[in-house]
């Protein structure tokens, strides 16, 4: 028998076809394998026994760092007949585009970094076709050296031999290199180089400095995670007071040592991706308490790169280097990360700065990753994860088909873009917060490095309703340019898409979207959003009670302000001591003229209110830290409080009344830490109770969550369970961020549906 094998996915650049040819050996198959550019063509003759082996095996046994998304197997009536298995060079074809994002350093590479008679013993940019940098130093497409910034460096005879041996572990990795022919690492304003650089990172860190490191994505700030006084100086320099850090740990064994760890965020963390995870710290944690304060988790990550592993085992004199060390972009919040020389010395305040001359050409920011009922809850989606496409096919939301060419701008926070063409979405890395001014250039730059990449020319550009987002803006500059048409997709109709194209799902479901703050179609902040909808249309059915929110962009930092707007008494304000009594005067007043002040049901502001009423946060330091710290401490309660709230026929939720509850309840001396959780049951069971409602009104059996609130670990699981008691099925985010770092892949998929108007 003949097969003809398609393998569509990242399949390219990871060692897939030396991987194809020891699998055809072990299943006695003749035939070939070839690169065809957007996938893999293998001509697979045997035994049918043999053959569906070997198809099977290409999925379990697939390189690591290979990401399949579709295999097409057809058989082919005329046997040709091969003699024996090749792999072939081949012309590539157009088609869809696959880009490998980065990846962290293999086994292989890491056992032969401190292997004393490897010839790249000590390198620090040792790579393979398993491992290694991708979409940062990639210039253009198809992906060769020459259009990567490696180009910069010729490869020595001993590496061009290994790259040009299929038996080879480095066969056609196009950053291959060694200590003879690698790029060079060395301290900025120093002589210092190589392993002299290295050491002297090593001295200042474990004598409690602060180090700038450049990685795969940009630079990071780094110090001692369990010195106190160092992470406080870091603090202080980077003018975050309270925002969590992440911590890079040495190995397994050191955050096991600090860190609940179960075998699923364990096979995550140690993944090629290498995610920072959060993990529950342990009762005798050593990490310095102000890395996560008030925070029960730490967000961990392994080493990536094979700098990293140098950092914290470097054979030298330095014995007691730590185990643990914060590992934090080195910019203010939401601002890019730093990917050159220059910048680094202007923008980072550090006592030495470790580089090198391999140029990022794009950024990437750590993945970060929470867990929920035990699996995956993306917060940021970036490094080792972008630009992996979603594949989009559902039979019943295809039409028209293929999907449009197009460039969905995203959100203004957590800014991500996505490009889309025929069933796949590409979401970008990470960008940041496009109010800033030097996130706008970046945001432009980036786009048009991936439309280059990916081969994709928008035929339509999407963006928020809102009418004063950045983004909006940007986007119709882009929109005109193209000469294409501009759309404006609703904020949570595209969180709930976003869900539904990531779970690849068809047909109505009941969308929720609990967020922060959003343009509804009426004019009115949005945020706390139940829909009935599909991927062309949507229709709000529900959503929770209305409020007045005043102070305008400053609420959603000061949630004193959502709590006053909330309070039905102004001198209650003054009894739970919410602010400054001038404060409190002003917001009354802007109340009372209605000045500043608009309509809103954000869930968001919601959690703000009552983390501010029960006194555990009044004023956020960094984005959610108030209702990150409501849920801290309901998750020290083991009370259940009753409460009987009931959704009315308007399917309104009746949350001012839940607030006017957990409020007279704390007057009367109840308990924080319940109360908090009182709060988040309450809510679970009164989203719930909706859900059922228009289930038994529609019969639509499926409820989409998304939105920042389903962040939140607790509110999600309570939902979850709520919702599977009444016999309904839930689709949730795993890898793709309910919060607005998702949103893009929403507004491509609406994209897709819509009527495009004619071009004049
Ligand atoms: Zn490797
Ligand atoms: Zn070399
Ligand atoms: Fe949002």
């Amino acid at each position: 028998m003949l097969f003809n094998i398609k393998v569509f996915g990242i399949v390219q650049g990871v060692g897939f076809r030396p991987f194809i040819s020891r699998i055809a050996d072990a299943f006695f198959i003749f035939g070939s394998v070839a690169n065809k550019g957007s996938y893999v063509e293998i001509f697979a003759q045997g035994t049918a026994e043999n053959l569906e082996k070997f198809v099977r095996a290409i999925t379990e046994k697939a390189p690591p760092r290979s990401a399949i998304l579709k295999i097409d197997v057809t058989e082919l009536a005329a046997a040709k007949s091969f003699t024996d298995f090749k792999i072939i060079e081949s012309e590539r074809e157009a088609g869809d585009i696959f880009v490998s994002p980065d990846i962290a350093i293999c086994e292989n590479c890491a056992r032969e970094l401190f292997d004393k008679n490897n010839r790249r013993y000590l390198h620090p940019f040792i790579n393979c076709t398993a491992c290694g940098p991708r979409l940062t130093i990639l210039e253009n497409m198809p992906y060769d050296r020459e259009r990567t910034s490696m180009k910069d460096f010729p490869m020595c005879e001993s590496c061009t031999a290994e790259y040009f041996n299929p038996a080879s572990r480095r066969f056609d990795a196009q950053p291959v290199c060694c200590n003879n022919c690698g790029p060079t690492v060395y301290i900025l304003n120093s002589h210092e180089k190589n392993h002299a650089a290295i050491k002297k990172v090593r001295k200042i860190l474990a004598a409690g400095g602060i180090a700038a490191i450049k990685g795969i994505g940009g630079f990071h700030l780094a110090c001692d995670a369990k010195n106190f006084a160092a992470v406080q100086k870091l603090r202080e320099s980077k003018i975050r007071p309270s925002k969590p850090f992440a911590v890079m740990f040495k190995d397994i064994a050191a955050v096991k040592a600090e860190c609940i760890l179960t075998d699923n965020q364990k096979s995550f963390l140690d993944s090629p991706q290498k995610p920072i995870i959060l993990l529950q710290k342990k009762f005798n944690c050593t990490i310095a308490e102000n890395v996560a304060p008030a925070i029960n988790k730490i967000g961990a990550m392994l080493p990536y790169t094979p700098l990293h592993l140098l950092i914290f085992n470097f054979p030298d004199e330095i014995k007691n280097f730590p185990a643990a060390l914060v590992m934090t972009s080195g910019n203010p919040s939401g601002v890019p990360i730093t990917i050159d020389d220059e910048d680094a010395l202007k923008n980072l305040e550090c006592d030495v700065i470790i580089s090198n001359d391999r140029k990022i050409l794009l950024r990437a920011d750590d993945s970060v990753m929470d867990f929920i009922e035990d699996t995956p809850s993306m917060i940021r989606r970036s490094r080792g994860y972008a630009p992996l496409p979603i594949f989009y096919e559902n039979p019943l939301a295809l039409s028209p088909y293929p999907l449009t060419p197009t460039l969905a701008i995203g959100g203004e926070l957590k800014n991500t873009f996505c490009l889309a063409k025929n069933n796949l979405l590409y979401p970008s890395p990470y960008i940041g917060d496009v109010g800033d001014l030097r996130t706008v250039e970046i945001l432009k730059s980036s786009i048009s490095r991936m439309m280059d990449l990916l081969e994709i020319a928008p035929k339509v550009v999407a963006c928020d309703l809102h009418p004063r987002y950045q983004t909006s803006k940007i986007a119709a500059e882009i929109a005109e340019n193209l000469n294409v048409p501009l759309i404006k997709i609703q904020h949570h109709w595209a969180h709930v898409l976003s869900c539904i194209a990531e779970n690849n799902f068809g047909g109505e479901v009941i969308g929720v979207a609990f967020d922060g703050t959003g343009y509804g179609d009426d004019g009115t902040i949005w945020g706390g959003e139940i829909f009935i909808c599909d991927t062309k249309n949507y229709r709000r059915v529900g959503h929770i009670a209305k409020f007045v929110q005043a102070g305008g962009d400053k609420s959603a930092r000061e949630s004193w302000r959502s709590a006053v707007a909330m309070l039905k008494e102004f001198s209650l304000a003054k009894t739970l001591n919410l602010t400054e009594e001038k404060n409190l005067a002003t917001q009354i007043l802007m109340m009372e003229k209605n000045l500043n002040c608009v309509e809103s049901t954000s869930c968001g502001r919601l959690f703000d209110a009552v983390s501010a009423v029960l006194g555990i946060c009044k004023i956020s330091s960094y984005e959610g830290e108030s209702a990150m710290k409501l849920q801290c401490m309901a998750e020290t309660s083991t009370e259940n409080l009753s409460g009987n709230f009931e959704v009315d026929k308007n399917l309104i939720l009746p949350t001012d009344k839940l607030f006017t509850e957990i409020l007279s309840r704390r007057l009367n001396g109840g308990n924080v830490a319940d109360l908090a959780k009182f709060f988040h049951v309450q809510l679970a069971e009164l989203l719930a109770q909706a859900c059922e409602i228009i289930s038994l009104q529609t019969k639509i059996k499926t409820v989409a969550l998304s939105g920042g609130c389903f962040q939140n670990s607790l509110l999600t699981s309570l939902t979850l369970e709520k919702l599977k008691l009444r016999g309904l099925k839930v689709l949730r985010h795993k890898l793709i961020p309910p919060n607005d770092g998702g949103l893009c892949l929403g507004q491509a998929l609406a994209a897709k549906f819509v009527n495009l108007p004619k071009l004049t």
